[in-house]
């Protein structure tokens, strides 16, 4: 292996300590207890999948750790480097956001990550189709009007970051039929 191969596998692993350790003792949704890591992998996933490269794939597994836990951008950046760290903090909603309503917030995202590079936006798309594939895992885990205006704001956050990759867009898709479908009849 080269040394800058050795070096974005290296920087890979040690994203998912990072990951795992920041998201220690916390669960997906639902009563299956899924432990939280499974999305930010998920999501990974998707984006190495969709042709994301190794900066953009590291982000991906980091995405959710400054929301979630005590880590800061500016540690993101000393450890990973700074487009890392601007992909997170692309994908870091406000603190300020969290007392709006769901609704609100989602349009926010929108607005906001219309405004963001392609690669950010591919993590977004990714995000949301690791959380659409949650609600079809475990529809009764959802309120139905919860679900409905998830289902809805996530649409509204994909369609602002359509345009950098149509395989992750058709992947979303499938994953909002299906999770209209597993839903089920609840939903209008
Ligand atoms: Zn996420």
């Amino acid at each position: 292996m080269t040394e800058a191969a050795q070096g974005d596998v290296a920087r890979m692993a040690r994203a998912f300590l990072v990951a795992a350790r920041a998201h220690i003792g916390q669960t997906r949704k639902g009563k299956a207890g899924i432990p939280y890591i499974n999305h930010p992998a998920e999501v990974a996933e998707l984006v190495a999948w969709a042709g994301g490269d190794v900066d953009t794939v590291v982000a991906a597994v980091l995405h959710d750790v400054v929301e979630d836990s005590e880590t800061t951008v500016a540690e993101i950046a000393e450890a990973f480097g700074p487009q890392v760290a601007r992909l997170v903090e692309a994908m870091t909603n406000p603190p300020e956001w969290e007392e709006l309503p769901k609704i609100e917030m989602k349009l926010r995202q929108a607005q906001h990550m219309g405004q963001a590079s392609a690669e950010a936006r591919m993590i977004k798309i990714a995000d949301q189709t690791s959380n659409l594939r949650d609600i079809a895992r475990e529809p009764e885990a959802w309120e139905p009007m919860a679900a409905e205006r998830y289902l809805e704001g996530a649409g509204r956050v994909v369609d602002a970051c359509r345009g950098t990759s149509a395989a992750l867009e058709a992947a979303f898709d499938e994953a909002m039929a299906i999770a209209r479908q597993r839903l089920g009849g609840t939903l209008a």
